[in-house]
């Protein structure tokens, strides 16, 4: 029978100051007893293999040594890497940032997904069939650069691909988070470019916003469609899809989530004020790029005559797509009320 540890049987480690507690390998660890472990900085050993406190299956570890186990046998150093401390705060970060994505109603069911490049060949991510609203630090897996699962009992998202491209593309992407915020999807499911120079934080956190064509998602192509902007954009919008964004911080990486959904609501909430925007002089644009510059961030604008900073294929709304709707609709309107009006009065007057 399988040996089951609970809370009670841990409150005491604390006052004893060690920083490991050896368990049987088909031990059970209950949620609450690997909690409290973690909050005290210990970490369970499963028959002498250390698995930090709080993570994974067989209700304690996120791998199993025990040779009866189903579960694969990962090696040890992805073992050692995946258990690492400073692998334990980038998984809170990874499932922080994953709740946030949810709250924000970024993401739906079990969609986007979050990664962050721990070695040169090791990236943890959040799994696939896991809401992001429920994401736990013991759902996170580790897959190497080729996208093959190397840690962790939940399996990796098949959309890892459009994360690893990047980063192979770009080291400074160490993070990449993607969802499908509706504001910033909007734009990727029409022709309306987002437009450019219309709020200072955007030109210098994020820029210029690409978009990449559509290919079936968790393919190789769909991943591969990322590549060509990688270099210069921090935030692509991918089409009829969502968002990939990437920094070196995995904070950063979703800051720019924000940044760019908030953005392409204020521009379709502008967009319907009837009014011509108003775009930040080029002149002052070139202020912002080099604020951008000294922050290390991207943007395919460098090296552009000022006069081309702010070259905006954008146009608001129905206006974008058939220019004499919004200078027509109000007649036209006018004209279509008084026939009905007069068809009315004549019905009434019978
Ligand atoms: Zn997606």
């Amino acid at each position: 029978m399988k040996q089951v540890i609970s809370l009670k049987d841990v409150t005491g480690l604390k006052a004893s100051g060690t920083k490991t507690f050896s368990v049987p390998a088909d031990a059970i660890v209950t949620p609450s007893a690997k909690d409290f472990l973690r909050s005290i900085g210990v970490a369970i050993q499963f028959d002498g293999v250390s698995a930090a406190a709080g993570s994974g299956s067989n209700g304690g570890g996120a791998y199993v040594t025990s040779a009866a186990s189903a579960e694969p046998k990962w090696k040890p150093e992805h073992v050692k890497l995946f258990n690492s401390p400073e692998a334990e705060r980038i998984k809170e970060q990874i499932v922080s940032v994953s709740h946030r994505l949810w709250k924000r109603e970024y993401v739906d069911g079990n969609g986007g997904n979050v990664s962050y490049r721990i070695g040169p060949n090791e990236v943890l991510c959040t799994p696939t069939m896991v809401s992001k609203g429920l994401m736990r630090v013991e759902d996170i897996c580790m897959v190497d650069l080729d996208g093959n699962q190397i840690a962790g009992t939940a399996k990796r998202t098949s959309e890892i691909y459009l994360h690893l491209e990047a980063m192979k593309a770009q080291p400074k992407a160490r993070s990449c988070v993607h969802a499908h915020p509706p504001h910033a999807t909007a734009f990727a499911i029409t022709g309306a470019e987002v437009p450019r120079c219309m709020i200072p934080e955007m030109e210098v956190l994020v820029g210029t916003v690409a978009k990449a064509q559509y290919e079936t998602p968790g393919t190789k192509a769909f991943a591969e469609t990322v590549l060509p902007y990688c270099k210069d954009h921090n935030c692509i919008l991918l089409q009829n899809h969502g968002v990939l964004t990437w920094n070196e911080e995995l904070e950063k990486a979703y800051w720019f989530m924000e940044i760019v959904d908030a953005y392409c609501r204020t521009v379709v909430i502008a967009s319907h004020l009837g009014a011509a925007f108003t775009q930040i002089p080029s002149s002052k644009i070139g202020d912002l790029l080099k604020i951008k510059k000294t922050l290390g961030l991207p943007d395919e604008r460098t090296g552009l005559k000022e006069a081309d900073y702010c070259a905006c294929e954008f146009r608001p709304g129905v206006v974008c797509s058939n220019p004499n709707e919004s200078s027509a609709a109000a007649p036209d309107l006018e004209a279509v009320v008084k026939i009905v009006t007069e068809e009315v009065m004549k019905a009434l007057s019978k």
